[in-house]
């Protein structure tokens, strides 16, 4: 189907300031040549710890943060060069739903006023009764009573305020979501109903997802493919199944056999990883998992492995995947 979404080789640098932790002119290389395709309807969950750079990945796309290098295709049309005035009417396209939907609402505005701000971002000219009705179709598609419209952000619970705040996401009928660990705050209950909302929602709408999670479980839930992210870079990417019953990144693997429910390194120890994330503006030269990969040899060190493709499907940025095609860790490391 439709490629909606196309990132090839995205870079997002920034400049550590003086006189901090770094020395002048070290950059941070929050996003290190990304790439990935999103086709309309799916979903691809991006997964890694935190400070891996998935926020700034989804952020970049949207041009929220202006990425330093390589190309982004939207609908076929190249947005990164895009002069800001053009790129507008894509970037309504693109929301972007929070972790924290408190703090992006205002205090002392309505869910009324909000979900009427966001309306008008895509029509400008709306009467106020085709405002007003909007408003209360909106709030039926999230699932909370139309009533609540003249309530204020204090007045509703956390699962409530992330309704609230995809309800403004859709307002501006959007192609695109970008969740950026969107159940993260809530009760493990709560985090389901709204998977579920998000399900039901691309369904009857056809958006694509770009699903933001440090948490394996909740990725895994909602993904079609899944990405995982190390110090910027994508280390694997797969289809979700093929990811869960076979995952060849050691990092992957490690990510996966500490997820509690069903998979297949459940019956296998978890494996811990030494030492913690390196600093994103020291990222270890040659494959930036050597310090950690219980697999590390010499070539890891030096020597920075491209994406080999596994399956048709499944991608792997790893040396021991290069030479001799699909050799599988286990065997070696015994
Ligand atoms: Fe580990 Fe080497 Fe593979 Fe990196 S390239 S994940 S260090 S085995
Ligand atoms: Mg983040």
């Amino acid at each position: 189907s439709e490629i909606l979404l196309s990132v090839n080789d995205l870079k997002t640098y920034f400049p550590v300031k003086k006189g901090l932790l770094g020395k002048s002119g070290e950059v941070i290389k929050a996003v290190d040549g990304v790439s990935f395709q999103l086709k309309k309807g799916e979903t691809l969950g991006l997964v890694g710890e935190s400070g891996c750079g998935k926020s700034t990945t989804g952020r970049s796309i949207m041009r929220l943060i202006e990425p330093t290098g390589g190309t982004i295709h939207f609908e076929g049309q190249e947005i990164t060069a895009m002069p800001e005035r053009r790129f507008r009417s894509f970037r309504k396209k693109m929301q972007i739903v929070f972790q924290d939907p408190y703090a992006s609402l205002n205090p002392r505005m309505t869910v009324q006023g909000a979900l009427e701000e966001a309306l008008s971002v895509r029509e400008p000219k709306l009467s106020s009764a085709n405002r007003r009705e909007q408003v209360q179709e909106l709030l039926q598609l999230v699932g909370l009573n139309p009533q609540f419209a003249a309530r204020y952000p204090h007045e509703f619970s956390g699962g409530q305020r992330q309704r609230i705040g995809i309800a403004r996401a859709l307002a501006v009928q959007p192609a695109l979501v970008v969740a950026d660990e969107p159940v993260s705050a809530l009760d493990v209950s709560i985090q389901a109903q709204i998977v579920n909302l998000l399900q039901d929602l691309q369904e009857q709408l056809g958006l694509s997802y770009l699903f933001i999670s440090h948490d394996l479980g909740v990725v895994r839930h909602i993904s079609d493919r899944i990405a995982v992210m190390y110090l910027g870079r994508i280390v694997e990417i797969a289809d979700k199944k093929d990811l869960f019953t076979g995952p060849l990144h050691p990092y992957t693997q490690a990510l996966m056999s500490a997820v509690p429910k069903a998979n297949p390194f459940r019956r296998k120890e978890r494996i811990v990883l030494g030492g913690d994330v390196p600093s994103p503006s020291r990222v270890p030269a040659g494959c930036s998992f050597h310090t950690r990969c219980p697999h590390s040899t010499e070539i890891c060190r030096t020597v920075r492995p491209v994406p080999s493709q596994i399956q048709p499907r499944h991608f792997v940025a790893c040396h021991l995947y290069e030479t001799e095609g699909m050799k599988i860790i286990e065997n070696r490391a015994h």
